[in-house]
C-alpha cells in the first residue's frame, strides 16, 4: 500500500516555545516527500520524527517570514552532506527570490545536491507528476504568500475478479487500461466492465492568510487540509490585522469546502490550552479535527470509492 501521511515537525507561530518548534511539515505521498515551510530547527525535528533528508523531493515555501523559512539553510546543507542523489525542486514566492538566494547559501558548505529553483510568480499549476498536479493559489498576508494544493486525478481501479471472468490476462490488462478497451477472442471488453471509478485524493496546505478566495480554492474537496489557526475568535481583530485566521474561520472553511480531515496548526503562543482551537473549529466542522502537535503523524484518510455527483 502506498504511504500517504503528514509528518508534523513544528506547529508554533512566530517563535518556538517549550512544546512547539517553529513550523515544518513533511507530506509523504507515495514516492514524493514535500517539505512545507521549514522554520528554524527543522533539521533537528526531522531527526526526532525519523525523517531522512533523502526523503525530501520538493521544498514548498508559502512566504518569507522567518518562522516559515529559517530552516532552509540547515535542510539545504543537509541534502549535500547526506549526498542526496535526486534533484530537489524548491517552490517559493518569486518576489522573495532574494531571500531564497541568501537562505540557500547562508554559509559555506560543499554543495553536491541539486536544488532546482522553481519560483512561483502567478497562481496555477506548478508541476505535474505521478502525484497529479501541484497547484499554487494566492493568499492574503502582509507579504506575498502562496498556498499549495496537490490534486490527484480521478482514475479507475481494476477489479481482478472481473478481469478473470472476462478472460483478460497478462499484457491485455495494460492495453485495457491504456486504450480503454481490448479484444479478447471475438469479444470487445470495455474498461468500465473490469474496473470501478477511483476518486483522486487531494491535499491542501494553507498558511499565513486572512480569509480570501485562495483559501477556499485550495481547501476545495481536500481529503486532508492543513491550515493555520493562529488565533481564536476573541482575537479576530488581531487575526485580521496581522493577516491570519482564527480556528473558527478554519472550521468554517473546512465545512464549506467538503474537507474530510482538518489539521489545525501555527498556533500563537498566547494560548496555553490548544483545546480551544478544536472547540472553535468543531462549532461548524463535523469531520475529524487534529490539533497538530510537534513530532506526530497524521494519516491521509483512506480513499472513498467515488466522489458524489453533487460534491
Ligand atoms: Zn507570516
Amino acid at each position: 500500500m502506498s504511504l500517504r501521511e503528514l509528518v508534523v515537525l513544528g506547529t508554533g507561530s512566530q517563535v518556538p516555545t517549550r512544546t512547539r518548534n517553529q513550523n515544518g511539515y513533511l507530506l509523504r505521498w507515495d514516492g514524493e516527500g514535500l517539505l512545507f515551510d521549514p522554520g528554524e530547527g527543522t533539521q533537528r525535528q526531522m531527526l526526532f520524527a525519523g525523517v531522512a533528508a533523502s526523503s525530501i523531493t520538493r521544498l514548498c515555501l508559502t512566504h518569507f517570514h522567518g518562522d516559515h523559512c529559517l530552516g532552509v539553510p540547515g535542510v539545504v546543507q543537509r541534502l549535500s552532506l547526506d549526498g542526496v542523489p535526486h534533484p530537489v525542486v524548491a517552490h517559493f514566492p518569486a518576489s522573495g527570490a532574494e531571500y531564497f538566494a541568501r537562505l540557500r547559501r547562508a554559509s559555506v558548505f560543499h554543495e553536491t545536491a541539486e536544488l532546482v529553483e522553481a519560483p512561483v510568480s502567478e497562481p496555477g499549476v506548478l508541476a505535474h507528476g505521478a502525484f497529479g498536479r501541484l497547484v499554487a493559489r494566492r493568499l492574503s498576508h502582509p507579504v506575498e504568500s502562496f498556498g499549495y494544493q496537490l490534486i490527484e486525478p480521478d482514475s479507475r481501479r481494476m477489479l481482478p475478479e472481473r478481469l478473470a471472468s472476462l478472460g483478460v490476462h497478462g499484457q491485455a490488462v495494460g492495453r485495457l487500461q491504456r486504450d480503454g478497451a481490448v479484444e479478447v477472442g471475438r469479444r470487445r471488453v470495455e474498461l468500465s466492465e473490469a474496473s470501478e471509478p477511483r476518486r483522486g485524493q487531494r491535499f491542501a496546505f494553507v498558511m499565513d492568510t486572512r480569509l480570501c478566495d485562495g483559501v477556499f480554492e485550495l481547501a476545495d474537496q481536500a481529503d486532508l487540509l492543513v491550515i493555520e489557526s493562529t488565533f481564536v475568535s476573541a482575537d479576530a481583530a488581531l487575526a485580521d490585522q496581522y493577516g491570519h485566521l482564527t480556528a473558527a474561520q478554519a472550521g468554517r472553511v473546512a465545512a464549506e469546502c467538503g474537507v474530510r480531515k482538518l489539521v489545525l496548526t501555527h498556533f500563537s503562543q498566547r494560548y496555553p490550552d490548544p483545546a480551544v482551537f478544536r472547540a472553535e473549529a468543531a462549532e461548524s466542522f463535523g469531520g475529524e479535527i487534529v490539533v497538530a502537535a510537534d513530532i506526530s503523524r497524521v494519516a491521509v484518510p483512506a480513499r472513498q470509492p467515488e466522489r458524489s455527483p453533487a460534491g
